[in-house]
């Protein structure tokens, strides 16, 4: 179950609150809670004890016409985020500097929107660790407090071999942002090293460099950071770059799952087998073993329920595949043929193998208690390449089928 936040809307104009209500009812864990003046919402803020998410607040309310509302709001900690009628430069820069998420004026229906995007990006940052390598214990209390009006959760090294050593032992780390100067290692090196580590390649690195030192930044770009900032830095760029790197990335992982998954069985596809077996193979290509399976008579089955149902079960397959072989790579090879493939000892996958063509003999799928069997052909030698191994494992999955269905061959 998701965890309700609630939203304080303090806004005078029951048009603005309208809007918003619809918006942000439209996000099932956000609940906005309305105010019309100040004083309802020192109330509110007072019985809750300030238990909100965020904040959308109008500067211009009947009983309180300076922004006032923005102090009371920041003294409860709470992320708030400025609508308002009026632009006004100055204004908006001292909002912001006094800590402000951010200052967006109504000039069009996408300002509410935008509104929206920002309580929803707080609401994902608050699941997202951020590393701060920085030797200065000031710049680096100053970037943590900045990421934390935005809801990181921040993590902090003194000097690069400490982030280093944070980063191996903590996989969830997804942003790195580091200084040059360090003692030990220095920001520099620390990328370097990072992106040689394919470990690392997905995470997000943003480089700080002093000022007066032009060439260090594209040399922050060259060995792999996604962006820098030279210091010292407004804290609007600051915001705006990394939650603009955060996003390139999330979206880069996003088209690379739509290329490597299976849109019916959400099993990993073929690209992906070739791809990360590839890496497996050559890790130890002694140690692999592979298997093809291929359900039986799919055809017909296709042929007496028709395709949709045929659909069904493949879907079904898939998941007992993903159950039975757990920490293995199992996909969907194409069509009715999947292949699950390990760095494990043959024996133990020739068990497991064993396991599922028994749960899938014991097993009546859809209400129309259908049943399926499977057919498998492993290898687990010593070959030169996967497609040798791939090779071996489809003849033995013909042999399979040869001798009568439903039942493993394999060469050792
Ligand atoms: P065998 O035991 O020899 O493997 O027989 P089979 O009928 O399973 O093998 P064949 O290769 O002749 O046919 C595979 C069938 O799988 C034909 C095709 O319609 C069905 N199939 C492949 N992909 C899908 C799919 O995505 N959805 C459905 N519903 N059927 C599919
Ligand atoms: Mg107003
Ligand atoms: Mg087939
Ligand atoms: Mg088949």
């Amino acid at each position: 179950m998701t965890v309700q936040k609630k939203i304080l809307v303090i806004e005078d104009s029951p048009v603005v609150l309208k809007v918003l209500h619809h918006l942000l009812s439209q996000i099932s864990f956000f609940t906005p809670v309305l105010c019309a003046c100040y004083k309802e919402a020192e109330d509110k803020l007072k019985q809750s004890g300030g238990d909100y998410f965020a904040a959308i607040v109008d500067l211009n309310l009947p009983d309180a016409e300076n922004g006032e509302i923005v102090d009371l709001v920041l003294s409860y900690k709470i992320p708030c985020v400025v609508l308002t009628g009026t632009f006004d430069d100055n204004l908006r820069l001292s909002l912001l500097n006094k800590g402000v998420l951010d200052y967006i004026t109504k000039d069009s229906r996408y300002s509410f929107n935008h509104v929206i995007k920002v309580i929803e990006r707080l609401n994902r940052n608050q699941g997202i660790k951020v590393l701060v390598a920085e030797d200065s214990s000031t710049s680096r209390l100053f970037i943590k407090i900045l990421l934390e009006q935005y809801r990181f959760n921040v993590i902090e090294a003194e000097n690069g071999q400490v982030a280093l050593a944070k980063l191996e032992e903590d996989p969830d780390i997804r942003m790195l942002i580091t200084d040059h100067n360090m003692p030990l290692v220095n920001g520099y090196d620390l990328v370097r090293m990072l992106r040689y580590n394919s470990r690392f390649q997905d995470l997000v690195i943003i480089g700080l460099s002093a000022e007066g030192d032009n060439a260090l930044s594209a040399k922050f770009i060259k060995a792999g950071a996604n962006d820098f900032l030279k210091k010292p830095f407004y804290h609007e760029e600051f915001h705006c770059r990394v939650i603009h790197s955060l996003e390139a990335q999330e979206m880069l992982e996003t088209i690379r799952d739509l290329a490597n998954v299976d849109p019916l069985t959400k099993l990993k596809n073929r690209r992906y087998l070739f791809e990360e077996g590839e890496r497996l193979f050559r890790e130890s290509p002694e140690a692999i073993s592979l298997a093809m399976l291929d359900i039986d008579h799919f055809k017909s089955i296709n042929d007496t329920y028709g395709h949709i149902v045929g659909d069904n079960l493949l879907e079904a397959v898939g998941r007992e595949i993903l159950e039975t072989f757990p920490g293995m790579l199992v996909c969907r090879f194409g069509g009715e043929e999947f292949c699950v493939m390990a760095k494990v000892d043959g024996q133990d996958l020739l068990d497991a193998l064993n396991v599922f063509l028994t749960r899938l003999r014991l097993k009546e799928f859809t209400e129309a208690k259908i049943s399926l069997t499977c057919s498998v052909g492993m290898c687990c030698q010593a070959v030169d390449s996967l497609e040798e191994l791939i090779r071996i494992a489809d003849h033995n999955l013909y042999e399979a089928k040869r001798l009568g269905r439903d039942r493993i061959v394999s060469t050792a």
